[in-house]
């Protein structure tokens, strides 16, 4: 049988579970929220920086170019492997002293640096427009897109794109017709300020994939482990919580369930195990006894000795009792000077031996002994067992009724069952 305490326990328990397993799901789901806006966030700082790199990247190559065109293109020494640009007219000139030169202008410089730098470090730029002069430098599909976009008034685009197998980040933006770009563009009906075409930059990936997927281990690491960490806290910090629940509700109902003065059970305490252990007593058959224990003439000590010094003779005999029975017997605070004690498998004859045990150890132990006289203290009792197809309440009745005729019979005596 489940009695209501424990009912309560068993639900409080279960609450208490179930708000654990809350907190720890609601600081699961905040900590994952944190380091993924963490992760989120940090990646957008390395985006950002790549798109920086890359507009560094494209002011360099501008200016490179400004620099190229403000000269009027520049010529340099020609050589096994340095060509004539076939688009210029008239690119070579020969020097007083027999050298020949080539005009390189900014497209093929940067056309020639671009490859250069690839070769190098994987990373390259291309000048590009819609109308290129040479084939070299149409723009490719995604080039296409964004020139078509720089003419709309989009400023820059950028874009992750798969070359070779290995993906690059590409950054473009618009290239403006200078002054100085007239002396060669003149003839395709550019004006300065005309968006011209644009220079794409692309740069592999690889080193910076690495990176993000670094920092997203890191930060998974990193939740996890505070996961572990602040559940493991909550685990512990809640089961120290439960354990000084149980300890205070223990507390509790042993002090709901104990009768102040003498320590014994309180009444409340008495019927609810009368009622268990006659629930036992139908199941198993065995014997099933009670003893009621009343102080004889106790008006008499708080008459004579005052109340206080009733109350400790309360407390004198409630402990001879307690000592007196098994520890499997209850013994209770029946009434105000009546004590109750609970013998389960325990017949007639064995609780009438208790019960004469527990009136001799009165009537030796217990004397009120003041400057008022002396006073020696006996109990009288009244025993009863269990009759079959008797309730709780008709054996208390012929215990009671037992104790009444000990007293009649003149106290200080043991009565058995009346019939
Ligand atoms: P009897 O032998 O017939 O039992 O006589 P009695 O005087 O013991 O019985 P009675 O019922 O006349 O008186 C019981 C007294 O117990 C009356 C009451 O004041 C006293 N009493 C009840 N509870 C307490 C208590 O908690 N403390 C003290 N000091 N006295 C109490
Ligand atoms: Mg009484
Ligand atoms: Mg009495």
């Amino acid at each position: 049988m489940i009695t209501e305490p424990r009912k309560l326990a068993i639900a409080e328990s279960r609450g208490l579970r179930l708000f654990i397993i809350s907190v720890s799901v609601i600081a699961t789901i905040c900590i994952t929220c944190g380091f993924l806006g963490m992760s989120f966030y940090s990646r957008g700082l390395i985006r950002e920086e790549m798109l920086n790199s890359a507009r560094r990247n494209f002011t360099n190559i501008v200016l490179m170019r400004r620099w190229n065109a403000d000269h009027g293109g520049v010529y340099v020494i020609k050589g096994p492997g340095v060509e004539s640009n076939p688009y210029l007219d008239n690119p070579d000139i020969t020097a007083v002293d027999g050298k020949v030169y080539t005009m390189k202008n900014p497209a093929l410089m940067t056309r020639e640096i671009s490859e250069l730098l690839n070769k190098e470090e994987g990373f390259f730029f291309h000048i590009t427009s819609l109308k290129p002069l040479n084939p070299h430098n149409a723009p490719d599909e995604r080039e296409r897109t964004a020139l078509l976009s720089f003419e709309n008034g989009v400023r820059e685009a950028s874009w992750e794109q798969d070359i070779g197998g290995r993906v690059h980040y590409r950054y473009m933006a618009p290239l403006k017709v200078e002054q100085s770009c007239l002396a060669c563009h003149a003839k395709q009906g550019y004006q300065v300020g005309d968006i011209r075409g644009g220079i794409s930059i692309s740069f592999q990936m690889s080193d910076v994939q690495k990176k993000l997927h670094s920092n997203t281990l890191t930060i998974l690491g990193l939740a996890t482990l505070t996961i572990v960490l602040v559940i493991g806290f909550i685990g512990i910090f809640f089961r120290g919580l439960i354990k000084k629940l149980e300890q205070a509700r223990k507390a509790l109902s042993a002090l709901a369930s104990t009768d102040q003065l003498t320590g014994l059970a309180n009444r409340h305490a008495l019927f609810e195990r009368l009622g268990e252990e006659y629930a036992r007593h139908k199941r198993n058959n065995q014997p099933l006894s009670i003893v009621m224990i009343d102080i004889d003439h106790f008006k008499s000590v708080n008459d004579t000795y005052g109340h206080a010094t009733g109350d400790v003779v309360l407390g004198q005999v409630a402990k001879v009792v307690r000592a007196g029975v098994r520890k499997y017997d209850l013994a209770a605070r029946f009434g105000g000077e009546e004590f109750l004690v609970l013998m389960p498998n325990s017949d007639l004859v064995m609780t009438e031996q208790t019960a004469e045990r527990i009136r001799i150890a009165v009537e030796s132990q217990i004397l009120v002994d003041s400057t008022l006289g002396r006073m020696a203290i006996t109990v009288s009792l009244g025993v009863a067992t269990v009759r079959p197809g008797e309730d709780t309440e008709a054996l208390l009745r012929r215990a009671d009724a037992a104790l009444y005729r000990a007293k009649a019979d003149g106290r200080n005596r043991v009565a058995v069952e009346a019939a």
